[in-house]
């Protein structure tokens, strides 16, 4: 089939790829010259395991192409995939600039009958609008399905090529045949293909991704909740998360989420729920838990440094949102590092790959370490933000030997608890006992 995607980032270069490995032709469009140059040179512009391998492989196959020229790609396919950015806006809504300003090209261009898809993470009703852009220009048929992209970044390639499911949102028979035939090498393994409308397909999206930040927010306020009562939240996740009903993951208690999708998809469901008239109060209480959570830290470090921290010298292990990435939006060490400078902390940090964007966020005001040993030089105490592997096993004695206390605040739950009782750390984490052996 031939396929344009609009929009190459981890989204759209992913899917295209993908789409091109199982045989197909596809064209990806993307408005960034500098990054179009790139690709055509065989430079693959974000990381994402496996993917180098396959673009090359395609390119070489001459199934995958790049391009600027947007009528080119149009003129050449017939199913057309948007997987355009829908940042927050200002006001928690999710900006449409780019679909609508896309939709309208679209318009003006097709000469024949084409089938626009999607998979942008877009509010109830934006297929609906794209139709109406469209129709005021097109003078051919045509057909808007929407299908949500549920990949992870990390294991997109993976993710796209074992999908747990397929969603497609559309009325039109054509369309929902030529994306069920479009997914057939993906879904033939009893990976389920379901059909719905555009509205209950878009709604699909946020309320995976809302549902996901929910658990993560409830099992952070059990987590607050024991560490009143005195109960372990580590056992108590062990507890639910062997019951089938609840399902194991998505239950780790820690400094709350961040990414380029929670925080935005939370905060767009609640501004589209408030404008429809609804009030989607656990969503709010959602945002709020998370928000608290973030710091949630600070005040155990004060109480730990008798609430003064001026001039006081605190290592930081942890700056990306999530292990495995180098993405900083949203990550909650970018709250904890602001509280600590507001508080007048000299901040030494050390990430395995997040420093450079955190370096372009403070400059200078922070002391980027070139090993996580650094950062610990003299400190009054470490706090744990991102739970990368390389932390899990650090030589606990070098350790003791170069911080001034051997105190650690562990956002997520790195460190057993009797390790940290047997080499003698002062250690607070996330809903477990405070560990006063220092
Ligand atoms: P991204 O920012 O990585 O990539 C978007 C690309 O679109 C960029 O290369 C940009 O230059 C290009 N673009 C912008 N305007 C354009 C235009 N007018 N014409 C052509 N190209 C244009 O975004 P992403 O992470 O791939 O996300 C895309 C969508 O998919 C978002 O709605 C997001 O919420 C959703 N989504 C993202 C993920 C994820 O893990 N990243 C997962 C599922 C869904």
């Amino acid at each position: 089939m031939n396929i344009a995607v609009i929009g190459t980032g981890y989204v759209g270069l992913v899917s295209g790829t993908c789409l091109a490995e199982v045989g197909n032709n596809v064209i990806c469009v993307d408005i960034d010259e500098e990054k179009v140059e790139q690709m055509q040179e065989g430079v693959v512009p974000i990381y994402e395991p496996h993917l180098e391998e396959l673009f090359h492989k395609n390119i070489q196959a001459e199934r995958l192409e790049f391009t600027t020229d947007l009528k080119y790609a149009l003129d050449n396919s017939l199913v057309i995939f948007l997987a355009l950015p829908t940042p927050q806006d200002e006001d928690g809504s999710a900006d449409l600039q780019h679909v609508k300003n896309v939709a309208h090209k679209i318009g003006k261009k097709i000469s024949a009958y084409k089938i626009i898809i999607n998979k942008s993470t877009v509010p109830v009703g934006t297929s609906e609008m794209v139709k109406k852009i469209i129709a005021s220009y097109a003078k051919v048929d045509f057909d808007v399905a929407s299908n949500p992209e549920f990949l992870r970044e990390g294991f997109a390639v993976h993710d796209f090529m074992n999908p747990e499911r397929i969603i497609i949102g559309s009325t039109s028979n054509q369309a929902i045949d030529t994306l069920k035939n479009l997914y057939r090498p993906f879904t033939s393994i009893k990976r389920p293909v379901i059909v719905m409308d555009e509205k209950s397909a878009e709604l699909t999206k946020y309320a995976a991704n809302t549902f996901l930040a929910t658990k993560i927010s409830f099992m952070n306020e059990v987590a607050n909740l024991c560490e009143i009562i005195g109960s372990n939240v580590e056992d108590i996740r062990k507890g639910i998360g062997s019951d089938s009903r609840i399902g194991n993951k998505f239950l780790y208690p820690g400094i709350g989420y961040g990414g380029s999708c929670f925080p935005k998809d939370v905060n767009a469901l609640v501004y589209s729920s408030d404008e429809a008239g609804y009030d989607f109060k656990i969503l709010k209480s959602v945002i709020d838990v998370n928000k608290v959570q973030k710091t949630s830290m600070i005040p155990k470090v004060k109480k730990y440094l008798n609430n003064d921290l001026k001039g006081k010298r605190i290592g930081i292990w942890g700056l990306s949102f999530k292990p495995n990435t180098d993405d900083i939006r949203e990550a909650p060490s970018i709250d904890v590092i602001n509280e600590l400078l507001l508080n007048d902390v000299e901040v030494l940090a050390y990430d395995p790959e997040a420093m450079h964007n955190m370096y372009k966020l403070y400059g200078g005001k922070v002391i980027f370490c070139e090993n996580a040993y650094d950062a610990l030089t003299n400190v009054d105490c470490l706090i744990i933000n991102t739970e990368w592997r390389e932390f899990y096993s650090p030589d606990f004695f070098r350790m003791k030997n170069l911080m001034k206390n051997a105190a650690i605040f562990d956002g997520r739950n790195v460190f057993d608890l009797n390790l940290m009782k047997e080499n003698k750390f002062h250690y607070e984490s996330v809903g477990r006992k405070v560990i006063k052996n220092a």
